[in-house]
């Protein structure tokens, strides 16, 4: 497939920009002003008043710096058409058919993690474990398909939802093909002839995911194309109806919309909020590590979305650069919501599920404890030390050696991060989860009001 030069990009991305920008005014700020709460982290922070604005540095990834827009304003979705429009001409996308026999699931190909990040064969450092997680329906097909990637482990415990068996109704091509993996959460009213569809995105886990639009509207999405009879053979209808269940409910400027979904024959097809940029994970790759301008930018915003989750009960258990897109103005947005969970504090119910990815687990989970919304504050600060270092900070090829680095909370911080990113990061990486640094406080730490002044305007407003 032929893509799109980055000029391309740039032209259509600051066409978009500007429509918007005309068409709706700016937005609204998000984040000032949180005051510190009494310290359960080891440090506190004053937020620090700017003074002289410096030169700012040049954009990160030669994104434009424009506001970001509401993405359903049916005034962008006109020039969101337009801007399609030259962007599949722009990739030569072949457009206005997709096949119905979606290929076989492989793990993502285009965002590989090299092949000593991710053999985790065995997660079963629990006790009674339960072995049919949709992850290890993941690592079976890895090892079908010879693939080697960084992926998502579980092991399964009581407060794990999964599947084991095939409902005694789909027993028959006849009754899958009427067959709703997510009856009783109400879809959208579409078929797939309602959408015309461009270039592909992504191949995830079960899938594949398309650039689409709405023709009626014009409303530009991704478009997640899974086979029902994946989602049946994998035992993953749980997962996957939590998964929508809470994606659908979410409305957070740092996190994936799920407008909704509609099935046929065949598929279920998730309609997705579109992110230009696709996978964080692939500009870290290309980038090798960022500076601290975008890391502090991307980890505000991360702190941000969890923060909002939290609020929700929802914890996210899967944090990681795979999962977080990028759209317009190096606005991130959270996704892959198949791991998250909700999460009652003061009730009784325990969670111990181990899942997540191995380099993110943090020490609760190898230590077969409870967990809670501490497991995205540790992901947080796992995630800031890869942005800045180019790796996990536990990273090693034998996994029992990460997991003991990780039980010890062994943490090597290269000379050349800066000093108010160590810290945050070491205020992150607290073994305790109640001692952890809280979301709330992140826009105020030193590290992040050092930088912010450089970030696109519409974060730092
Ligand atoms: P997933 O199945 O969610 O893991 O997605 C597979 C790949 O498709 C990702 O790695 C992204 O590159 C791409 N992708 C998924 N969702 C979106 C989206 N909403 N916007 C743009 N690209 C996406």
């Amino acid at each position: 497939m032929t893509y799109a030069t980055s000029n391309q990009l740039r032209s259509i991305e600051s066409r978009i920009s500007s429509l918007s920008e005309t068409l709706e005014g700016s937005t609204s700020k998000n984040g000032g002003g949180i005051s510190i709460s009494g310290g359960t982290a080891a440090n506190t922070y004053k937020a620090s008043a700017t003074s002289t604005r410096p030169p700012p540095p040049p954009p990160p990834h030669n994104f434009t710096t424009q506001p970001s827009r509401n993405p359903l304003s049916r005034l962008q979705i006109n020039s969101l058409n337009t801007a399609i429009t030259s962007y599949k001409s722009a990739t030569s996308a072949s457009t206005n058919t997709l096949s119905t026999s979606i290929d076989s699931p492989t793990r993502r190909q285009t965002s590989k993690r090299p092949p000593t990040r991710i053999e985790v064969k065995r997660i079963s450092l629990l006790p009674s474990r339960k072995s049919t997680t949709s992850a290890s329906i993941y690592k079976k097909k890895k090892s079908a398909t010879g693939e080697n990637t960084r992926q998502s482990s579980s092991s399964s415990t009581h407060s794990s939802t999964n599947s084991s068996t095939t409902p005694p109704h789909l027993t028959s091509s006849l009754s899958t093909s009427v067959y709703n993996p997510l009856k009783g959460i109400s879809s959208k009213n579409y078929s797939l002839s309602d959408f015309e569809i461009g270039k592909t995105l992504g191949k995830g886990k079960l899938g594949k995911v398309y650039c689409a639009r709405e023709k009626n509207t014009g409303f530009v999405c991704a478009l997640k194309v899974m086979s029902k009879k994946d989602i049946i053979d994998f035992k993953i209808e749980k997962n996957f109806r939590r998964e929508v269940e809470i994606q659908s409910q979410l409305r957070h400027k740092s996190i994936s919309r799920l407008y909704g979904y509609f099935y046929d024959s065949e598929n279920v097809y998730l309609i997705l909020e579109y992110a230009i940029y696709g996978e964080l994970y692939q500009h870290l790759k290309t980038q090798r590590r960022f500076n601290d301008v975008t890391a502090s930018h991307y980890i505000y915003q991360m702190a941000q979305g969890l923060s909002y989750l939290h609020s929700k009960h929802i914890i996210h258990r899967d944090i990681k650069p795979e999962n977080i897109l990028l759209s317009f103005n190096n606005t991130i947005k959270i996704s892959d919501f198949g791991w998250s969970v909700r999460h009652s504090p003061g009730t009784s119910q325990r969670r111990l599920t181990m899942c997540g990815t191995l380099d993110y687990l943090p020490p609760e989970m190898i230590e077969s404890k409870d967990h809670d919304v501490g497991v995205d504050i540790w992901a947080l600060g796992v995630l800031c030390f890869e942005l800045l270092v180019g790796k996990p900070p536990f990273e090693e090829i034998d996994k029992n050696a990460t997991y003991k680095r990780i039980a010890k909370v062994d943490l090597k911080i290269p000379s050349f991060v800066s000093v108010e990113a160590a810290d945050l990061i070491q205020i992150l990486l607290q073994h305790n989860p109640k001692k952890r640094f809280q979301l709330n406080d992140i826009p105020n730490h030193p590290w992040i009001q050092k930088n912010m002044k450089y970030w696109p305007s519409s974060v730092n407003e």
